[in-house]
């Protein structure tokens, strides 16, 4: 219900996801850019998304493609965009420079006898230099209902510098995301346009992207299940530093397993189920917590007056995703998750909603999850990559030590969907459907 009364202007819900850029921890810091990404991956569509921690640009990089165009982006842990912000890929037609100035007045400008020839496509978006009439033509070759949407974006989203060249298209903006109203929404918005340029002027992905453009289904070619695991494993491994592949002849199943971060983490191959896990050790965490996802429950079905009734709660941490059971239950489970900080459940809320994840479960120490049917899998395992990196901050993150059914404040009973959430200055709005408390 909240895009409807975002779309009729009623609500906007504030953007947390990027508070944690601000605060004193440097751990924070960093799951702060990582969530970021994983958002951004998410809501673009950035197929093969993948959070890369990148130390020598102080903070992490998205992977993937848009469009099947590689995408470049790195975040520093202060939320700034100091890297390569763009697409990679080869095109032959001519380039165009494009400056967005907020402060250039006509008036200031006639005056600098020395001012390089400009040519203005809108009153504050120029080329310029010798060949500022050649890149004006290049860029009126778009169609003109994408050239007003770049005229018009690179104001909304404050995109200083758009530069279409021959191997890239990269951007610089105005303000970095740690300061932005919408950080996330403004930078999908960003790199959605950089993509629609690239393809509106035939631009051929290269690198990466040209493996990806066709989807592979690893468990779809010759050879026994055994076989097609072997060498799935092994392309899993060879995308993760420090991995290593078990083939545990017992159970049928083969992990690859690494460390990510302080968190011990496999991907199993399970030939007996046909299906792919993640699990995570979480050394130190008790309780035992199933965080579930079902689209078919949006409306709580078994609501009597009180609050914290009985039998059977829902609680909401997202949209149709809840912790269930006896009330006593429900309020141990809450209080585990709510020790996750906010952006992170978020990213985890997201995640299961994505890949349709029926269930997260955590016990004896363990957090695992199904995540694909091995018939399913369309890539070379980065879907489950970035789920297995978000679980590994989740196992990071949950409480150490003993755990009561202490939770932070009293969970609400929303007024529409009759679900029962948790308001906190990060959720103001029903978990489950938006509506304000
Ligand atoms: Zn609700």
């Amino acid at each position: 219900m909240r895009w409807l009364k975002e779309l009729l202007g009623l609500e906007v819900s504030p953007d947390r996801t990027t508070e944690g850029w601000h605060s004193g921890a440097e751990e924070t810091r960093a799951r702060t850019t990582a969530a970021y990404l994983a958002a951004v991956g998410q809501r673009a569509g950035v197929a093969g998304a993948l959070v890369i921690p990148r130390p020598e640009d102080y903070g992490s990089a998205l992977a993937g493609t848009l469009h099947g165009f590689p995408l470049q982006l790195t975040i520093t842990d202060v939320g700034s965009t100091t890297g390569a912000l763009g697409l990679r890929y080869a095109l032959a037609a001519p380039g165009f420079d494009l400056e967005y100035d907020p402060e250039w007045a006509k008036d200031v400008a006639d005056d600098e006898h020395e001012a390089p020839h400009r040519v203005f496509l809108s009153p504050n978006i120029f080329v310029e230099r010798e060949e500022a009439d050649e890149e004006a033509d290049a860029f009126r070759e778009l169609p003109a209902e994408l050239q007003a949407r770049v005229l018009a974006g690179m104001v909304t989203h404050r995109i200083r510098y758009f530069r279409s060249r021959n191997d890239e298209l990269n951007l610089t903006l105005w303000d970095e995301p740690r300061d932005a109203t919408d950080a996330v929404g403004s930078m999908v918005a960003t790199l959605l346009l950089a993509a629609d340029v690239a393809r509106a002027r035939g631009a051929t992905p290269r690198g990466r992207a040209a493996k990806q453009v066709q989807p592979r289904h690893p468990f779809k070619g010759e050879g026994t299940l055994q076989q097609l695991g072997s060498a799935f494993a092994g392309t899993v491994a060879a995308q993760v530093p420090g991995s290593r592949v078990v083939e545990r002849k017992n159970d049928d199943c083969i992990d690859v397993r690494w460390m990510d971060g302080r968190s011990n983490v496999r991907l199993v191959i399970n030939l007996d189920e046909v299906e792919l896990h993640v699990a995570v050790l979480a050394d130190g965490v008790r309780g035992e917590v199933t965080l579930r996802y079902d689209p078919e429950v949006s409306i709580e079905q078994n609501v009597s007056d009180d609050d914290w009734d009985r039998a059977h709660q829902y609680v909401f941490f997202g949209p149709s995703t809840f912790v269930a059971g006896p009330e006593a239950i429900a309020r141990e489970q809450a209080a585990i998750l709510q020790a996750v900080p906010a952006e992170l459940l978020d990213a985890l809320v997201a995640q299961m909603s994505s890949l349709e994840i029926g269930e997260v479960h955590f016990a004896n120490g363990m957090l695992r999850a199904c995540v694909f049917d091995l018939n399913d899998i369309d890539d070379d395992g980065d879907a489950a990559l970035v789920f297995a990196s978000v679980v590994a901050r989740v196992a990071e993150a949950l409480p150490r030590g003993t755990i009561g059914a202490e939770t932070r404040g009293e969970a609400v009973r929303c007024g529409y969907c009759r679900g029962l959430w948790f308001v906190s200055a990060e959720h103001l709005s029903c978990s489950n459907c938006g509506a304000s408390a």
